[in-house]
């Protein structure tokens, strides 16, 4: 569950988003695309051989107007703070520069293994170009070329090298995560607080620490939770920190590890553009989603409040028709309690498993209460359906041809399964193949 991470760093102009295009690769989403969501190509999954790692490219970390010399250092400093593996990417063609020295200067810092590339290297008769890196303190630089592709297996191998050993974590199965995630000020800090019954949330910014510390274990009602740490809730001080893709890459790196996501909105403010896309993305991840609707106490409210705000809500996410909704206060506390109750059922929702021939029974019904259309004179059969996963629950309909399987179809059995069987919560996939 908890993958690996390497982080590109260097400076401008190297090659850092070409390697990171290349080892990413063309990963092809299996959900709908949601309008608002740009696919973010700072952080990715990628797999190696049997090496399955996030990737990041801290190039693409922008930090506003600093100068040059300060962006490269912070980024650096970001891929110290989140990576496992470090590649520190030079070019070849320029030689060592004062840019490089600077950011070498960075990572001497890090206990975290550095993995040092010259790129460019385009052909075998360059390679003595990357004598002149030796230089730099990381030991034996690794010639690769990312426009041909070349001596990036041996980099990822010396990476993978270094990858830490599984953590313990992993096999805490009765362990709910989730993670809180929103806009800047929604309140998400204050809802842990209450959660964990302290002033608030004390983290230790200890050199080493590492970032499973500052997740936060409790017990409530008999059922243990983590709260799994995203940006701006650790102790504030980095200046990267407040950064929008910063706080996106945290966002993105608390949902992975998440079972349960609750995208915090601010209820006196309203819906932002800002709140659909980090919403997009718990949805796009699979995970179970609640809407938590923050700062109630502080809305004017009659006894038609919640019922607009319900629509307003249903109306801008329409992706997350399938997400419960909570209106809370972290100041008042009030209905706080309520949320852990939904994600525990939420994320029970998230595990289900249904069994095959219960499954079938309920999908010969629908057919033959709605028989799948005729296409071109080509008519579609179903045969059966599976189970194949949760987290979230995914189920392949094997049928005569998927090309006649109409997406209006599709959706007829998912809101079948649905009707059947509640999933509230949790986003659930339909995957159609050949019978062979
Ligand atoms: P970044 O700023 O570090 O992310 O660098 P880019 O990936 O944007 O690459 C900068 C420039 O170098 C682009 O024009 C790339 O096409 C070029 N480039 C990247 N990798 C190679 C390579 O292996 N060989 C050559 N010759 N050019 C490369
Ligand atoms: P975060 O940036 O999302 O972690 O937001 P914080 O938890 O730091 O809260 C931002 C501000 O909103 C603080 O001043 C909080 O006191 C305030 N706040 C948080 N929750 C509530 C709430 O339920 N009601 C009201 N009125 N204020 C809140």
């Amino acid at each position: 569950m908890n993958k690996p991470t390497v982080a590109i760093v260097g400076r401008p102009n190297v090659g850092k988003s070409t390697i990171f295009n290349r080892i990413v690769g063309e990963r092809i989403s299996i959900v709908e695309d949601i309008p608002g969501v740009t696919r973010d190509r700072i952080y990715s999954s990628a797999d190696w051989l049997n090496h399955e790692f996030n990737l990041i490219d801290t190039g693409g970390i922008d930090i506003g107007d600093e100068p040059f010399l300060e962006q490269i250092r912070q980024q650096a400093e970001i891929a110290i703070d989140e990576a496992d593996v470090i590649i520190f990417l030079t070019n070849g063609r320029e030689g060592v520069t004062a840019a490089d020295e600077q950011v070498a200067k960075i990572l001497y810092k890090t206990k975290k293994p550095v993995v040092l590339a010259v790129n460019k290297v385009d052909n075998p008769d360059m390679r003595d170009m990357i004598y002149d890196f030796y230089s730099l303190g990381f030991g034996e630089p690794f010639p690769i070329s990312g426009s041909h592709g070349l001596g990036l297996g041996d980099l990822l191998d010396e990476a993978a090298r270094n990858f830490p050993e599984p953590s313990e974590e992993e096999i805490e199965d009765d362990v709910i995560r989730f993670s809180l995630i929103g806009r800047p000020n929604v309140g998400k800090s204050s809802l842990v607080n209450v959660f964990l019954g302290e002033e608030r949330v004390i983290v230790s910014d200890i050199a080493g620490t590492t970032r499973d510390a500052i997740d936060s274990d409790f017990i409530s009602d008999g059922q243990k939770y983590k709260v799994i740490d995203t940006a701006g809730m650790r102790k504030k001080g980095k200046v990267y920190e407040s950064t929008e893709k910063y706080s996106v890459l945290r966002a993105l790196r608390a949902i992975e590890r998440s079972d349960v996501v609750l995208v915090v909105l601010n209820g006196e403010e309203g819906i932002r553009e800002q709140d659909k896309r980090i919403a997009g993305y718990a949805h796009e991840a699979g995970k179970g989603i609640i809407i938590v609707v923050n700062k109630w106490d502080a809305v004017e409210k009659d006894e038609k409040t919640m019922n607009r705000m319900t629509e307003n809500i249903r109306d801008n996410f329409q992706f997350l028709d399938y997400a419960p909704i909570v209106f809370v206060s972290a100041k008042t506390r009030q209905r706080v309690f309520q949320i852990l109750d939904t994600v525990k059922r939420v994320s029970e929702n998230h595990a289900l498993r249904i069994q095959s021939s219960i499954l079938n029974e309920v999908i010969e019904d629908a057919v033959a209460m709605n028989p799948a259309p005729s296409d071109k004179g080509r008519k579609l059969r179903i045969y059966y359906m599976t189970q194949v996963q949760v987290k979230p629950p995914t189920f392949v309909v094997f049928v005569n041809d998927p090309e006649i399987m109409h997406f209006s179809y599709e959706r007829f059995l998912q809101n079948k399964l649905r009707e059947s069987f509640g999933f509230e919560g949790t986003p659930i996939r339909l995957l159609t193949r050949k019978r062979s």
